[in-house]
C-alpha cells in the first residue's frame, strides 16, 4: 500500500501520527509526509526566512527515520486558505504519490485554522484527484484513495473511532518528533516541558484507552465508494 500523511505544521504528523507512518513503512509500505505550511512563524527570534529553512530541515531529518518520500508544499504559517491553486497543489501531490490512504486533520474537529483548512481541502479534493478534466502536472489516479482523520493536538474535541498500537514504534515516533528541536526549545520556553512530554502523555493514553501501551487514534469519515475494508488497510 501507499500512505501519505498531510502535516499542516512541520511537525503535526510526528506528534500525532508518525508511529502508525513507521508501523507501515516497517511492514514494507510507501509512506510519505506533506508538509503544507512552512512553520514561518514558529520562532520568537529567527525571522521567517530563517525558521522556514530550520523547520524544512527538521521536518526533511523526522522523514527520513522512516524512509518517507518527502513534500513540502510552502504556504506562510496560519495564512492558508482555500483556493482554486491551493487545491491543485493538493491534487498534484496526490497524483504524484498516488496513495491508497491519506491521513490528515479532521477537518470537523481539529482546533487550528491551518489544520482544519488542511483536512477540508483534502477531504475536498479526494476526487478530483481521479478527474482528467481537471488538469495539474501529473496524471490523475485510477481510484479514489481512503481518508483517515488523525487526533488532534492533547485530544481535543476529538472522539476516536480506532486505534493504532504504537508501542513497538514508540522510540522511532521519539526519535521523529525529537527531530523538531526548535519547537521543542520554544515550548519549553512558553510551557515549561519538552515536546516528547507532551507526546507521551497522549499517547499512552490513547494506549489506556484501547489496552496497550501507546496509540494513535483516528477516525474515518463516510466515503463513496468505499474502496476496500478498514481492516485491509490498518498496520
Ligand atoms: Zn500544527
Amino acid at each position: 500500500m501507499r500512505i501519505i500523511a498531510f502535516s499542516p505544521h512541520p511537525d503535526d504528523v510526528e506528534i500525532l501520527c508518525s508511529g502508525t507512518l513507521a508501523k507501515y513503512a516497517a511492514q514494507g509500505h510507501e509512506v510519505a509526509i506533506a508538509v503544507v505550511t512552512r512553520g514561518d512563524v514558529g520562532s520568537p527570534t529567527l525571522s521567517r526566512e530563517e525558521i522556514a529553512a530550520v523547520r524544512e530541515k527538521e521536518a526533511r531529518s523526522a522523514a527520513a527515520i522512516i524512509g518517507a518520500r518527502f513534500f513540502w508544499l510552502g504556504y506562510d504559517d496560519e495564512f492558508l486558505f482555500d483556493s482554486p491553486d491551493v487545491r491543485k497543489h493538493f491534487i498534484d501531490v496526490i497524483r504524484q504519490f498516488r496513495p491508497d490512504l491519506v491521513l490528515c486533520p479532521d477537518k470537523d474537529s481539529d482546533y487550528h485554522p491551518d489544520h482544519t483548512r488542511t483536512g477540508q481541502i483534502v477531504w475536498d479534493t479526494h476526487v478530483m484527484a481521479t478527474v482528467p478534466n481537471i488538469k495539474t502536472e501529473h496524471p490523475p489516479c485510477e481510484k479514489i484513495h481512503d481518508i483517515w482523520y488523525y487526533d488532534t493536538i492533547a485530544g481535543i474535541n476529538f472522539l476516536p473511532e480506532f486505534y493504532v498500537d504504537i508501542s513497538a514504534q514508540w522510540e522511532t515516533k521519539l526519535k521523529m518528533v525529537a527531530c523538531h528541536e526548535s519547537q521543542n526549545t520554544w515550548l519549553v520556553s512558553q510551557y515549561g516541558r519538552p515536546t516528547t512530554y507532551f507526546v507521551e502523555t497522549q499517547s499512552r493514553f490513547r494506549g489506556y484507552q484501547t489496552g496497550c501501551d501507546y496509540a494513535e487514534a483516528f477516525r474515518r469519515p463516510k466515503l463513496f465508494p468505499a474502496s476496500v475494508p478498514q481492516a485491509a488497510l490498518l498496520p
